[in-house]
């Protein structure tokens, strides 16, 4: 595809996915863009032709993206559109590229509470927003005020939460090809909170999931009433191998790429283990990871 001349030297081409994704897998994106503020997106996005496919990448953490890679633009947010602001006593202000941790971090020192689940998701604003992102207890959404979206020509727009679609790791946006770029987030005024709570929590987490190996996180949502980790687990599924992804023997609903997975592997993985559990307690698991991209 062609680039705008102001583009071309500001774009990777072929640029591998594994750089950017926290499985450490998948093939080449074919225009590779990192804008360096809302502007130069917006003038970046009304360069495009209609029919280019843009995809949104932020940290990568709940992303599979297929070994043939992604065709068209891939967006990213990450290092970028990083600001962080208070707004009112409860209200903050974040830009999607924004680490999830940070906002964690941040409210604790301004005295707000309930945003400590956010140091759990090791990923950006932006992606906890398109996925309704959640941790000990806590739910992105919960907390929105109101979103600031652009949209495929450029455009800004501002968005109540009563906009979208919410629902557990699911949310259905008003209309395709429009993406968030900032948020007001609103928390609990909350002086007593402090660093020691949310360093329990991590503690209590890396006890129980294989954190510093390479995954996505939970790879399948829980179904209704139980957890995807006790079905994957008590269908004999735990150590199981394709090529050089496993699903963790720490915690079942984890898949690992050990170092030369690819995504292949992975996919094939995730059926398999799909089948496996349907066939042991007639269950259907549905993938909380976004598969995108071109099968080799
Ligand atoms: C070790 C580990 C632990 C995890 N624990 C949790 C957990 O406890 N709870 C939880 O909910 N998740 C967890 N995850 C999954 C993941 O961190 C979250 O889903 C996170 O919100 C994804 O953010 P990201 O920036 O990495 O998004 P990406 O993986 O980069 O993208 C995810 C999706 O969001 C879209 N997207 C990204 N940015 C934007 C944007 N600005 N506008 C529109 N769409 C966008 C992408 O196109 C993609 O479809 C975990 C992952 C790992 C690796």
């Amino acid at each position: 595809m062609t680039v705008a001349p102001e583009f071309t030297l500001r774009v990777r081409r072929d640029e591998p996915m594994s750089r950017h994704t926290s499985w450490h897998v998948g093939g080449p994106a074919e225009v590779f863009f990192n804008p360096r503020d809302r502007a130069d997106l917006a003038a970046f996005l009304r360069s495009l032709q209609d029919d280019v496919p843009i995809h949104w990448v932020g940290l990568g953490s709940n992303l599979l993206v297929r070994d043939g890679g992604l065709k068209g633009v891939v967006i990213s947010t990450h290092g970028t559109l990083d600001r962080l602001d208070r707004i009112n006593q409860t209200t903050i202000y974040g830009e999607a590229g924004l680490a999830c941790a940070r906002i964690a971090k941040q409210c604790v020192k301004w005295g707000l509470g309930l945003a400590e689940f956010f140091a759990g998701i090791p990923g950006t604003l932006g992606g906890a927003l398109a996925m309704n992102a959640g941790a000990f207890g806590g739910e992105t959404w919960r907390h929105v005020v109101e979103v600031e979206t652009i949209d495929r020509r450029g455009q800004a727009h501002t968005r109540a939460p009563k906009d979208y679609n919410v629902s557990y790791r699911h949310v259905v946006p008003p209309v395709s090809d429009e993406w968030f770029v900032a948020a007001k987030l609103a928390f609990e005024h909350s002086p007593d909170v402090n660093e020691a709570q949310v360093r329990l929590l991590l503690e209590r987490r890396k006890a129980s999931q294989p954190i510093g190996e390479w995954s996505c996180g939970s790879v399948f949502t829980n179904p209704p009433g139980d957890h995807a980790a006790r079905l994957v687990d008590t269908a004999g599924l735990k150590g199981f191998r394709i090529g050089d992804a496993s699903v963790s023997q720490k915690h079942a609903n984890f898949i690992i790429n050990h170092g030369n997975a690819t995504a292949a592997d992975l996919e094939r993985l995730i059926k398999h283990v799909q089948e496996a559990v349907e066939r042991v307690h007639g269950v259907r698991l549905h993938p909380e990871v976004r598969v995108v991209g071109v099968a080799v």
